[in-house]
């Protein structure tokens, strides 16, 4: 039935008093599979994970691993009994047991010589088999990171979750331990939820991307998805720095404070108020002394510099510039939208999708940024 899903959660609910950790969660991972999960602290991520580990055990709802189900109103099966693999933060290994052994702890039900084979294995996939004499206080940030990736994977389980994995490294560490763990990742298909609060993170390691907010999944989709086609203001400023400018559909154009960024035709007969949610790479300046726009802060990124830029009517939008543009802060400019990008609309809360519904079919939503 869904034996060709890694994981499936079927209307899972978990709450802890008042708060709603899990609101009915819908997911299924296909094998091989890698999610990312992000959403603002509380949201329910780490409970998520904790759900399928076993450690949690959900109120309502069904969770299948494998295409066996784990959790349900009348199932539980303990959290060694699932195919699961658990990657934290912190790493988690024990202070005691050196390198080999911290690894080999899920596999005590192996002989002992497939063990060891199995140990060497995967130490050689995360290139550590030179260190597998070592303590855990005898390795740095990086290499812990890559033993307690060793010890998810050693037993074969059917899902790896990882949550905030990478957090504790520095910077540089960071982008090279993330690189080589989504390697052994692919290499060994192995599926995988992984937490993160950075988005540039989420967008760039994930199939998919889930943005989490208040114990529901707010839009699941691919990170071009997520980051061009928002379905909610939340998801849109969450994902990525967003500015809002109210905006007005009306005799086939979209017209806001900077212009018209779009026609239409089939919006001849609309008279309806919107937002634009205009990302900061969409901005586009042109110096030009009548203009009425100002710039009133440069920030030196390095590759990029970010302009921000105040509007005749006191708004501010934001606009990435090469490193080699500056425009000095008193510098009048003239504010578009750089050519081909066609903006996000939104109508209150919501993103509108596909084509704009005549003026009569709803109520128009508050305009205000
Ligand atoms: P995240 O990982 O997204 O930061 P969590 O899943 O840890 O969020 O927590 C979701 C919500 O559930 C938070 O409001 C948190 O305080 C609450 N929560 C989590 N675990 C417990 C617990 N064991 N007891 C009570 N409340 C909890
Ligand atoms: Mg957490």
């Amino acid at each position: 039935m869904s034996s060709h899903h890694a994981l499936c959660f079927d209307a899972v609910s978990k709450s802890y008093g008042d708060v709603v950790a899990a609101r009915s969660l819908s997911l299924t991972l296909a094998p091989g599979e890698i999610v990312t999960v992000i959403g603002p602290s509380g949201c329910g991520k780490s409970t998520m994970l904790r759900l399928i580990a076993g450690l949690e055990r959900p109120d309502h709802g069904r969770i299948d691993i494998a295409g066996e189900t784990v959790a349900d109103a009348r199932t539980w099966r303990q959290p060694e009994h699932r195919r699961v693999g658990l990657v934290f933060q912190d790493h988690a290994l024990f202070p005691h047991l050196d390198v080999a052994r911290n690894v080999a702890f899920g596999l005590d039900r192996m002989p002992r010589a497939e063990r060891r084979e199995r140990v060497a294995e995967v130490l050689a996939m995360v290139h550590l088999g030179h260190l597998a004499g070592r303590y855990p206080h005898e390795l740095s940030g990086g290499e812990q990171q890559r033993v307690a990736q060793a010890r998810a994977l050693a037993p074969r389980p059917a899902v790896v979750l990882l949550d905030e994995p990478f957090s504790s490294l520095d910077e540089n560490l960071r982008a090279r331990v993330r690189t080589e763990t989504l390697e052994v990742l692919r290499s060994t298909g192995t599926t995988a939820l992984l937490v993160t609060h950075d988005q540039t993170e989420a967008l760039s390691i994930g199939d998919r991307v889930l943005v989490m907010r208040d114990g529901a999944i707010e839009q699941a989709g691919t990170p071009s998805e997520v980051f061009e086609c928002p379905v909610t203001r939340f998801v849109a400023s969450f994902m990525g720095d967003a500015d809002f400018l109210p905006a007005h559909v009306h005799d086939g154009r979209l017209d806001c404070e900077i212009g018209t960024l779009s026609t239409d035709p089939a919006w001849a007969d609309l008279d309806r108020d919107v937002e634009v949610v205009l990302r900061p790479h969409e901005v586009a300046l042109l110096v030009d002394p009548s203009a009425g726009s100002e710039v009133v802060a440069v920030e030196y990124h390095g590759a990029f510099v970010l302009h921000t830029v105040r509007l005749g009517s006191g708004r501010t939008l934001r606009s990435w510039q090469q490193h080699s543009v500056r425009h000095p802060v008193g510098t009048t400019v003239k504010v578009t939208v750089v050519p081909g990008v066609t903006p996000v609309l939104l109508e209150g809360e919501n993103a509108i999708s596909g084509p704009l519904p005549s003026a009569a079919a709803g109520t128009v939503g508050p305009s205000s940024g």
